[in-house]
């Protein structure tokens, strides 16, 4: 047996590693190559005893780590979910229209005011307002209506069994045992997505085991059936990456005639840069004259609209790392607060492309001298910083975005 201080001990080296991997609730984190990972060829019955002895040797008790692992289960559809790639690309306008609807926003504006006193308490212990909180909670969970209704350890015992990435799952598998073992929630009561995810604002247990706190003062991180316990925690994760009170998210701007596409996506200049270039608020009023730096997002090309992002934009990426998550986070929680649409909306005359029309695309730019990587059907980086050089090589206007023109001019069409 253990003694409270190793145990102590243990506890805070596990810590420490989540801590270096808790980047982001969802993203994957790098491989610890000190600890033996899953192979093709280990069955399931033997990699189960592996991560048993794992968790013991990280200060989980014995007879907790014994209990859990007894139960966990081989899930395929676990696997095949991981497996699953999605056939299209989803525009911007199909990602914001399902993620911020006038449903959303009145029940978000409802819940605001419902929960008035705890949003303030948190907005004091952290710093993040309210309406972020509900907008956190209205996307992970449509305001708690939808927490995943996987088995937690079973599915990430899966997970860390199977060799794609094991030892990201094998450390969160080692969070939601010690989670367990400290008696937050029994093991068959841990549900959540397939990957992990769990409660109200859908925590990894990397996240939950650092940044999870007590609010209702009943002595348990409870996530799932508490609301203060999962909206303080939000806001406890989101300071400890750095929330900034001071400013908001971002904000639409308004971009003069003949604007420079190219600036988009590129470096972040202070507010006062920018407005000497010429951009307004989305209604045309100046902005501020301020050294605060800003990031210029075009997320659905020239047509659509344009953003100026602050540092809390990253944070907000710190949780999930996707552009168009943390615009949706910072219009939702806009429009909770009483701001109306968007002045511009992103165009839905855009069609979302196939995995292989991406593959065209990437290759034909390669082939015309725009590097655009190894073509693998997704549009990254890489990808839009061949297609703007090519725009800007072309005359179009370089936003960085396949539309129509882009695609025309490269020959790239649908194959049969
Ligand atoms: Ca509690």
């Amino acid at each position: 047996m253990f003694t409270p201080s190793a145990r102590t001990l243990q506890r805070s080296l596990a810590l420490a590693a989540a801590l270096i991997g808790a980047g982001t609730v969802h993203a994957a984190g790098a491989a610890d190559a000190a600890t033996p990972e899953a192979t093709p060829t280990e069955d399931f019955g033997a990699c189960k005893q592996r991560l048993e002895q794992r968790a013991v040797a990280e200060g989980v008790r014995p007879q907790t780590a014994q209990a859990v692992m007894a139960n966990a289960e081989y899930l395929q559809r676990v696997i095949d979910l991981d497996r699953r790639q999605p056939e299209f690309t989803t525009t911007f306008a199909d990602y914001l229209n399902r993620r911020v609807n006038d449903d959303r926003v009145t029940e978000g504006r409802e819940l605001l005011r419902e929960h008035a006193d705890l949003l303030e308490r948190i907005t004091r212990e952290t710093g993040v307002p309210g309406p972020y909180l509900v907008a956190f909670w209205g996307l992970e969970t449509n305001f708690g209506k939808y927490f995943g209704k996987m088995s937690v350890p079973s599915a990430l015992t899966t997970l860390a069994c199977d060799p794609r990435r094991s030892e990201f799952f094998s450390r969160q598998l080692m969070a939601a045992l010690e989670i367990i073992d400290e008696g937050d929630i029994p093991a068959d009561q841990m549900e959540g997505s397939w990957a992990g995810a769990m409660g109200h604002v859908q925590f990894m247990p990397t996240v939950f085991l650092a940044h999870a706190v007590d609010a209702d003062g009943d002595g348990k991180r409870d996530l799932w059936h508490s609301l203060p316990d999962a909206l303080m925690s939000a806001g406890h994760f989101l300071q400890s990456m750095g929330w900034d009170g001071d400013y908001r998210w971002g904000r639409e701007v308004r971009l003069p005639e003949g604007f420079d596409y190219s600036l988009a996506d590129g470096r972040r200049l202070p507010l006062s840069e920018w407005r000497k270039k010429g951009i307004t608020d989305a209604f045309g009023n100046a902005l501020a004259d301020e050294p605060v730096k800003a990031k210029l997002l075009v997320p659905a090309g020239h047509r659509g609209p344009a953003f100026l992002v602050y540092h809390n934009f990253r944070v907000i990426m710190g949780w999930n790392q996707s552009e168009y998550y943390a615009v949706a986070v910072g219009y939702l929680a806009d429009r909770i607060a009483g701001a109306g649409k968007l002045q511009q909306p992103p165009p839905e005359d855009v069609p979302s492309l196939s995995r292989s029309r991406v593959i065209q695309l990437q290759t034909a730019l390669n082939d015309a001298g725009f590097d655009a990587g190894e073509p693998d059907g997704i549009l990254g980086p890489a990808t839009r910083a061949a297609i703007r050089q090519y725009q800007q090589a072309k005359g179009l206007v370089p936003d960085g975005y396949p539309g129509q023109q882009l695609l025309a001019s490269l020959r790239v069409i649908d194959q049969p």
